[in-house]
């Protein structure tokens, strides 16, 4: 059966334009979609991510003209890391400041394709903007939950876009719970549960190779706290494998901070118990409880890569090493870059790398002056 949504623990499904976003035994969706990708059309149109639009699973354009803000095809530049130049994508360049963009421009598409008129979402902040930025394109009322210390830039940027916030006190978790009763009225728009989204940040993927000539990486190198990104892009390399346009897909190598380190506990010791989370200030990747945690380790595992932790001190020497090149970043974008110095000190010689800086700095001034 093409073109459904599959429950990844009971394997019922479900047609797409049906507004669920988790099954009825309260397991994770799939979208099962075939992806086309008819080169000469693609490299006809605008430099945006509707160019791929025969790989995305909307039934019309009528929405994405709405709500377009000019997202995706973020330069892919050369950046030195140590004494190595890597491909680092300026997804920071996104209309609301991350790449997150990819995400909600897709699920609010196809939120407004279904008819829905209020979505609630939760967030550490950049997947809150974004959602909110698209609702507002799209005339949505959205409510954003976030926890109450996210940084003051990302909840003045919710409140812009005309959304209403939710400042949940405690954990990342607290806040997780708190909309899960929202949801039971409105429509989740979720960067987690619902499937959309991850058939928006594959677009990453797509682009990548479109960039490097219509070729695969050897190597990709992405934060992971949800997995939004790194689930993405599994989906989107499959998807040009699948089609042909590529023969492999590449080593993915996942980073998490090692004050939050979940997945790479469970990577490389799935017998011992998780050490409990430390704050880190790579606030965007600070997931305890990731509720596509197997579907991640498995992604990372099937493309033969691993898992890197990076220190805070790791973290706060990226972020101004970047600084010191001309790119403001926010901190959990140095988390990565860190994951790169690291990743390189044992890399197999004349790899092609590419890694991300996934949000501006400008988000987390606040946050940066502290350690300045
Ligand atoms: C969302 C985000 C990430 C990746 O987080 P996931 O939880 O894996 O989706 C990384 N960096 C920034 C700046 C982000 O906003
Ligand atoms: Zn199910």
């Amino acid at each position: 059966m093409m073109n459904h949504l599959r429950c990844r623990t009971c394997g019922q499904t479900y047609n797409p334009n049906e507004p669920v976003w988790r099954c009825t035994c309260g397991g994770l969706l799939d979208l099962h979609f075939q992806a086309e990708f008819p080169l000469d059309r693609i490299q006809a149109r605008p430099p945006d991510l509707w160019r791929y639009r025969e790989a995305l699973p909307l039934e019309s354009d009528d929405h994405i003209i709405i709500i377009a803000l000019g997202e995706g095809f973020t330069p892919l530049l050369p950046v030195w890391i140590g004494d190595k130049s890597i491909w680092i994508k300026q997804e920071h360049l996104f209309p609301t400041g991350s790449y997150k963009d990819r995400g909600a421009a897709m699920l609010i598409s196809k939120s407004a394709e279904l008819g829905i008129s209020r979505v609630v979402e939760d967030s550490s902040g950049n997947a809150g903007c974004a959602v909110a930025a698209y609702c507002a394109r799209a005339g949505m009322e959205c409510d954003i939950y976030v926890p109450a210390d996210t940084s003051a830039a990302k909840l003045a940027q919710i409140q812009m876009y005309g959304a209403t916030l939710h400042k949940i006190a405690g954990s990342r978790e607290d806040t997780a719970r708190a909309v899960l009763m929202a949801a039971e009225q409105y429509y989740y728009a979720s960067h987690s549960w619902n499937p959309f989204f991850f058939h928006g940040t594959k677009t990453f993927a797509y682009e990548v190779c479109e960039q490097l000539g219509w070729t695969a990486p050897d190597t990709i190198i992405l934060p992971v706290g949800n997995g939004t990104l790194l689930l993405g892009v599994d989906i989107g390399m499959s998807e040009l494998r699948n089609a042909g346009i590529i023969p492999q897909k590449p080593k993915l190598i996942a980073v998490q901070a090692a004050h939050c380190s979940p997945l790479a506990q469970r990577f490389f010791k799935p017998d011992s118990e998780i050490t409990s989370p430390q704050p880190t200030i790579a606030e965007g990747i600070a997931i305890a409880e990731p509720i596509r945690g197997e579907q991640i380790l498995d992604a990372v595992r099937n493309s033969g890569g691993t898992f890197i932790t990076v220190s805070e001190d790791e973290i706060k020497t990226a972020l101004i090493q970047m600084g010191t090149q001309g790119f403001y970043i926010e901190p959990t974008a140095a988390a990565t870059i860190a994951g790169i110095q690291r990743y390189l000190a044992t890399a197999p010689p004349d790899e092609v790398i590419v890694s991300v800086f996934t949000g501006h700095g400008l988000k987390a001034t606040e946050k940066i002056l502290k350690f300045l």
